[in-house]
């Protein structure tokens, strides 16, 4: 239910949902510059396939020759594959920039293929999923401090089609956890969806951050931020295009008006 939470704690960060100004919506995160991506201009081929890009391929998961070098690489807590449906529109997903700012730690598939899921948890919000930061510190008790799982699996498409996925009987029976109380800042309005209805990249994001909090004895220092590196840009790029009045998206984000 949209707005149904006014504020959480997120892994020891307070998400408060009603004072929190778009100006201020990244507040804290450590995410590098993207100001270079706005000087670069028209398209180049990718390397791999030969397609005309702007910034990354979302084919093949690339950053695009102009790129090379200047985005930040992220290194995860814990491996993160991603499934999605071969009639999933890549280009508008955010899940692809798991990959390109992400290799080490994110992979991706395409359903019917699936990862390994021998020692895999799923993010999906079923009635027997956990809270993730309740599974996290109840597994964690269970087995001496440790996670007894290699890598936490995420479905990036439309709900149908997910509810489909994750009821394929190779993943069906794995533990399931869910983000519940985290308010997207997703700029693409969703119809139907509510505003907890949280982006792919996002997903990922919170679900590391909690992994961090529970299993990793070290202070956060920002070491995921750069994960929201093109989300983060493009926020701002759409909110420079439109009037952020006018655009849908924030008539049910009172919140990010300015
Ligand atoms: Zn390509």
């Amino acid at each position: 239910m949209p707005n149904e939470i006014e504020s959480t704690t997120i892994a020891g960060t307070r998400v408060n949902s009603n004072v929190q100004g778009a100006q201020n919506a990244f507040a804290g995160f450590k995410i590098d510059s993207s100001d270079f991506l706005d000087s670069i201009e028209g398209r180049t081929l990718c390397d791999k396939c030969h397609r005309s890009r702007k910034f990354f391929c979302y084919k093949c998961y690339l950053p695009m020759p102009p790129l090379e070098g200047r985005i930040p690489s992220v290194e995860l807590p814990i491996h993160i594959d991603i499934v999605k449906h071969p009639q999933e529109i890549d280009g508008k997903s955010t899940a692809t920039h798991g990959p390109i700012l992400a290799p080490n730690s994110i992979s991706m598939c395409t359903y019917p293929d699936l990862p390994d899921s021998s020692r895999s948890i799923l993010v999906f919000p079923s009635d027997d999923a956990e809270e993730a930061e309740v599974f996290m510190e109840r597994v964690k008790k269970e087995n001496s401090g440790t996670f007894p799982y290699d890598r936490i699996i995420f479905v990036d498409s439309t709900w149908n089609q997910t509810y489909r996925i994750v009821h394929d009987e190779r993943i069906a029976d794995l533990p399931k956890i869910k983000l519940s109380g985290i308010e997207s800042l997703f700029w693409r309005y969703q119809r139907g969806n509510p505003t907890t209805y949280l982006a792919t990249i996002e997903a990922v994001y919170h679900v590391c951050r909690i992994y961090h909090g529970v299993f990793i004895s070290e202070p956060y220092r920002g070491e995921y931020d750069n994960l929201l590196f093109f989300f983060y840009y493009m926020f701002h790029k759409i909110r420079k295009l439109y009037d952020p009045k006018s655009l849908r998206a924030y008539a049910t984000r009172p919140h990010l008006r300015e």
